[in-house]
């Protein structure tokens, strides 16, 4: 049985003040959700040390957003996994689709990216996650199908990758897929890894969903089969919204 992991992305927000909030997140996870699920929060490199610094023993893991190939070198403005690591982060998210965009992020290079957290000890949360219009054309399956065979290196286990389907369009929408969509999607993702890595590392690897989760949403999406917790944008801000996200599991 996969337990399940509720992460925050904190995107390109926070500052010291974001501390307070953090610090109300590690207060509400003891007992039953300490004992039920894994929480996460991926703040601004700025912050990794800080939240790392103030989360303790608390079981509350700290991650970053992006990482280097490399584990140094002349990349201006770029970090290192180990860096993460060393900030006392204990994983990463790679290719989300605001560095595919921003960025052009290809496969190729969250893979290589995916290799370097590996490399450091730290976690990949890597995401996939179809365009609305390959929604609308009804690719979507084989897009992330194709993300998945690119963006993840021989390799994987149950404990150094987890996966996170966001559908592009669903990011800061307040969109969400269908849970039948949601359903075949997550199915799929967890035949291709089966196949690939077989029914004991593939069926360990944890698959999240990401895109508009609220405290509305969380129990109808968590409830459904081979979801086995969230990426969540706008609502990790919130320590009452995530807590309420992460209780709903
Ligand atoms: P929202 O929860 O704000 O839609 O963002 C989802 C996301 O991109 C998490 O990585």
């Amino acid at each position: 049985t996969r337990r399940p992991l509720i992460a925050g992305n904190w995107k390109m927000h926070g500052l010291k003040p974001s501390l307070q909030e953090f610090d109300r997140m590690v207060a509400a996870y003891d007992g039953d959700l300490r004992a039920r699920t894994d929480l996460m929060i991926c703040p601004p490199a700025t912050l990794i040390a800080t939240l790392a610094a103030a989360a303790g023993s608390s079981g509350v893991a700290v991650g970053g957003q992006d990482c280097h190939a490399n584990a140094q070198g002349a990349h201006t403005g770029d970090i290192a996994a180990e860096m993460i690591l060393d900030a006392g982060g204990s994983a990463v998210i790679l290719g989300h689709s605001e560095r595919r965009t921003d960025h052009g992020e290809t496969d190729a290079a969250v893979r290589a990216k995916t290799l370097a957290a590996w490399r450091a000890g730290l976690v990949a949360v890597v995401c996939v996650g179809e365009h609305r219009q390959q929604r609308e054309e009804g690719v979507a399956l084989d897009l992330v199908r194709v993300q998945l065979a690119g963006s993840i290196p021989d390799g994987a286990t149950a404990e150094n990758l987890v996966i996170a389907y966001e559908p592009v369009w669903a990011i800061g929408t307040g969109l969400t897929p269908s849970v039948d969509d949601i359903a075949e999607m997550h199915g799929a993702i967890r035949a291709a890894l089966v196949a690939r890595f077989g029914e004991g590392v593939g069926g360990g690897i944890r698959i999240l969903y990401g895109g508009s989760v609220k405290p509305a949403n969380a129990a109808e999406i968590l409830a459904v089969a081979d979801v086995d917790g969230a990426l969540v944008g706008g609502a990790s801000l919130k320590a009452g919204d995530f807590i309420a996200i992460a209780s709903a599991y």
